[in-house]
């Protein structure tokens, strides 16, 4: 059966208008916490059901809390991670603002499968109804529940999300990665295992420790099971945040979506961690981890970002790019100088005002960052740019042979 396009689990509950499903409602909704199972193989479960972290890197859950589990000797530590720095997604705030406890639960039962007496709920600092929404759910719910939660405010910032940066972050209150290893699974939190899990993936969890790894796996596709949050921006009649079974392609999203608004050629996925790509040929392509990355590309945050097809790919390019090397933490020098330099070369790429060499610069330059830095950052920055420099082409030929654009760049500001 071809995958639906929207296939509310995650989202499911009260319409989105009525704002955070209660305690009340969402008990009434889902039953009590299945807490005893948590203890008893619940890890089990997770791994058969095949689920895969949404933070971006996709790695699978029930791998991790049994690697935390392992080490924990009942005084792990949890942290769910809800920073959400990714500019333009909205895809974790908007869970954690809607469904507060479907986050709370995951976060309880994964301390409890891994022998946790601590637990983080890490939320971007500007992400205030997401704050609010889990404030008043913390407030809500019974005591003796579980562990106490804590709600920790995330520094606004790309890298704050980083899990070395969480780390260092709620011991020090500074959030700038440290080298590893050891991993936080290893050591993080007072020298304790720690198990950082993006809000969505513990959301997840907390739907499979109900209704099971087979209901889990009934949506979605073999390797890539379950659905996922996905934020659409762009010239698309309903933008926002949809949740949808790995294995919808782009068309069937765009249609469930209201469908364009204007014309496109080219569409970011998984963000700024994600890479461009051509949307001719792939419309009706899958969504999903396992065949965007057969393809090269990546499902990263779940970020749908359609570019109008009168902007411009060279002044989107150099935007978030020039984002990427803002968003440096400043310790590394390939991440600082290099970002730096390839920012200030596109930059005059795309006015105009570039020197001989600015495009072979840059394009030499983007091979040789990845790996460079004590976290992931310039990687991400790299594959980024690779991906702008092989779909706009053309547009980079243009821009360097002609010093213009032919296109308004004023709707580059829309990515
Ligand atoms: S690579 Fe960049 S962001 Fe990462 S630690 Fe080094 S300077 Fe900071």
């Amino acid at each position: 059966m071809a995958p639906a396009a929207t296939a509310d689990r995650l989202l499911a509950g009260p319409q989105f208008s009525a704002g955070a499903e209660s305690f009340a409602e969402h008990r009434a909704r889902l039953g009590p916490l299945p807490i005893a199972d948590a203890r008893n193989g619940l890890i089990d479960t997770i791994e058969r059901s095949g689920l895969l972290g949404r933070g971006g890197a996709g790695f699978p859950v029930g791998r991790k809390w049994r690697s935390v589990g392992a080490r924990s000797g009942g005084r792990a530590a949890v942290v769910a991670n809800g920073a959400e720095g990714e500019p333009r997604s909205a895809k974790d705030r908007s869970l954690m603002t809607l469904r507060p406890h479907l986050v709370i639960d995951g976060a309880i039962l994964a301390a409890a499968a891994v022998g946790a007496d601590d637990v983080v709920l890490y939320v971007g600092m500007e992400h205030r109804a997401a704050v609010d929404a889990l404030v008043r759910a913390v407030a809500e719910r019974p005591l003796g529940g579980g562990p106490p939660l804590r709600i920790v405010e995330a520094p606004m910032g790309y890298i704050a999300g980083e899990s070395s940066a969480m780390v260092h972050y709620l011991e020090a209150r500074d959030a700038r990665p440290m080298a590893v290893p050891p991993r936080p699974h290893e050591r993080g939190l007072g020298g304790r295992p720690t198990l950082i899990q993006n809000v969505e993936s513990l959301a997840a969890a907390a739907l499979i420790a109900r209704h099971g790894d087979e209901w889990f796996r009934a949506t979605g596709r073999d390797l890539t099971p379950g659905t996922a949050l996905v934020t659409v921006t762009g010239p698309v009649a309903g933008t926002g945040v949809r949740e949808i079974e790995y294995g919808t392609t782009l068309r069937e999203l765009v249609d469930a979506a209201g469908g364009l608004t204007a014309a496109t050629d080219a569409v970011l996925l998984g963000g700024y961690f994600g890479g461009w790509a051509a949307t001719e040929g792939r419309w009706d392509e899958p969504l999903d981890p396992a065949s965007l990355s057969s393809r090269g590309l990546g499902f990263g945050c779940g970020m749908v970002a359609f570019l109008p097809a009168d902007a411009c790919g060279v002044w989107a390019t150099s935007r978030i790019m020039e984002y990427m090397a803002g968003e440096s933490a400043r310790q590394c020098g390939p991440c600082i100088f290099g970002l730096g330099a390839i920012s200030g070369a596109l930059r005059r790429l795309a006015t105009g005002a570039h020197h001989d060499g600015d495009l072979a610069d840059v394009t030499r330059w983007a091979g040789q960052i990845a790996g460079r830095g004590a976290c992931h950052h310039p990687d991400g920055a790299a594959g980024l740019l690779q991906s702008g420099l092989r779909v706009f082409a053309d547009e980079f030929a243009l821009h360097e042979r002609t010093h213009g654009c032919s296109r308004p760049t004023a709707a580059a500001r829309r990515v």
